[in-house]
């Protein structure tokens, strides 16, 4: 089996300095545009068995979007697909994954993170995010969409200013009343109470506009 670990990184994987790869190769592209070529450095499961791979399959090139480095730069991922030894497993091979770019990821995790930042802190809308960074309007919605839901334990937190929202998650619907067979409006209502300082979500109201504990 490859030795896929190394101690003392070369100096293009220590500045790149992505967790758990390591830079095969850097190309100049023209307009000074830089594509760095990556590879993982660690050992990866089956999705549906977890037995680590050990026999190669196939190598896949895949785009990553990633953090600008002194620069944008175009990040090529060495992808390995290996076999699943596992008998019992109905999963022939699979494709490795990490956790800065896990299974179907098509942006690192430092990425993700970073565009989040910028929607908080500086309070810029999703689209003026997503172009200031050189993204789809999309990958910032997306990265919102889960940093929402890493609910922290509000319990433990102290707030200065709270902020609400109220949205109208889908549009108006009506249903029959089975009591009394008459129909009545229902209003998808959402409501978000956010600490007004980090931007961290702290309760998010149910549809029918019954509070979530969280
Ligand atoms: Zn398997």
């Amino acid at each position: 089996m490859t030795e896929l670990t190394s101690r003392r990184p070369d100096a293009a994987t220590a500045i790149f300095n992505l967790s758990d790869y390591r830079v095969l190769e850097t190309e100049i592209l023209g307009f000074g545009q830089r594509r760095i070529h990556v590879e993982s450095t660690i050992e990866s499961g089956c999705p549906d068995c977890g037995v680590i791979g050990t026999r190669r399959h196939i190598r896949h090139r895949q785009r990553v979007r990633d953090i600008p480095l002194a620069g944008p730069v175009e990040v090529i991922w060495s992808k390995r697909r290996y076999f699943c030894d596992e008998s019992e497993c109905p999963r022939g091979t699979f494709f490795e994954a990490t956790v800065e770019v896990p299974r179907l990821a098509r942006s690192t995790r430092r990425l993700r993170d970073m565009l989040v930042s910028a929607v908080i802190d500086s309070g810029r809308a999703a689209t003026e995010t997503a172009a200031a960074h050189g993204v789809s309007r999309w990958l910032v919605q997306r990265a919102l969409n889960v940093a929402a839901t890493r609910r922290p334990d509000v319990d433990k937190l102290r707030p200065r200013m709270l902020g609400i929202d109220e949205q109208r998650v889908r549009s108006v619907r009506f249903f029959k009343d089975p009591a009394t067979k008459a129909w009545k409006r229902f209003e998808p209502w959402m409501t978000t109470i956010v600490d007004l300082d980090t931007g961290q979500v702290l309760v998010v109201g149910s549809p029918d506009r019954s509070p979530v504990s969280v």
